[in-house]
């Protein structure tokens, strides 16, 4: 059996304790609930807390889940890969895309969107092979040609920290985001705001909290058994 409300105390527990240590307000940190592995009773459970962002990763998953819970008074987020081919079918059913990580993609949401999309730039800052995410030094160029693609806002970076048991890293790499975050939002670009962070999952969410996440991806941690 699953304790949503249970398991809700105690990641707000946890939140609480690294807002604490940062010296942050609650309100500085959206959390967005990840319901790609629960069924929609669970999903309705975490409605029932208070939470009002839903992340899915797979547009089945996202149009499966919006045709049993609906789309009032909650914003979705996109958080997975996503193939070119599948953009018509989900980006005008988000409100935010957390995966932005090539031109390509960026051409067909600028052909398919009907609104302005909110968009994170997707970052492999850790380097490993198997995460997708331009590289570091790809960012400003790639931001540069997004000036000409009116239907895409940068409103942040999005990045996901290696499985791994050391700490360090996983801050150093939660560190570096915000350092290149920081470098675009100085520029104060209209089309790329930049000020916002998507980073932090159920195992290292306080870690990003204290290095300053301003949206966190959770899951396991709020559906667990
Ligand atoms: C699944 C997923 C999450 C949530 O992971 P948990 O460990 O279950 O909290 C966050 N971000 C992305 C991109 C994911 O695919």
């Amino acid at each position: 059996m699953v304790n949503v409300h249970e398991n809700v105390l105690q990641f707000e527990k946890k939140l609480n304790e690294s807002l604490e240590k940062a010296h942050r307000e609650r309100s500085s940190v959206e959390v967005v609930a990840v319901t790609k592995n629960v069924s929609a009773e669970l999903t309705k459970a975490i409605l029932q807390e208070g939470f009002h962002q839903l992340a899915e990763n797979r547009p089945e998953g996202l149009i499966e889940k919006q045709e049993i819970i609906g789309k009032e008074k909650i914003t979705w987020h996109f958080i997975g890969n996503l193939q070119t081919r599948k953009v018509k079918s989900v980006i005008n059913q988000i409100d935010y895309l957390h995966s932005l990580d090539r031109l390509s993609l960026a051409k067909e949401i600028e052909k398919r969107a009907e609104t302005i999309i909110s968009c994170f730039l997707q970052v492999n800052v850790s380097g490993e092979m198997s995460k997708s995410g331009i590289k570091p030094d790809e960012i400003e160029e790639f931001i540069q040609q997004l000036a000409d693609y009116p239907k895409i806002k940068i409103i942040g970076l999005m990045t996901m920290a290696p499985l791994t048991d050391d700490k360090t890293r996983i801050r150093h790499i939660f560190a570096t985001l915000k350092e290149y975050q920081q470098k675009i939002a100085e520029k104060a670009l209209s089309y790329a705001p930049c000020t916002e962070l998507s980073m932090g999952m159920s195992g290292d969410f306080q870690i990003a909290v204290e290095e300053g996440a301003t949206f966190i991806r959770v899951g396991t941690t709020l559906f667990k058994e």
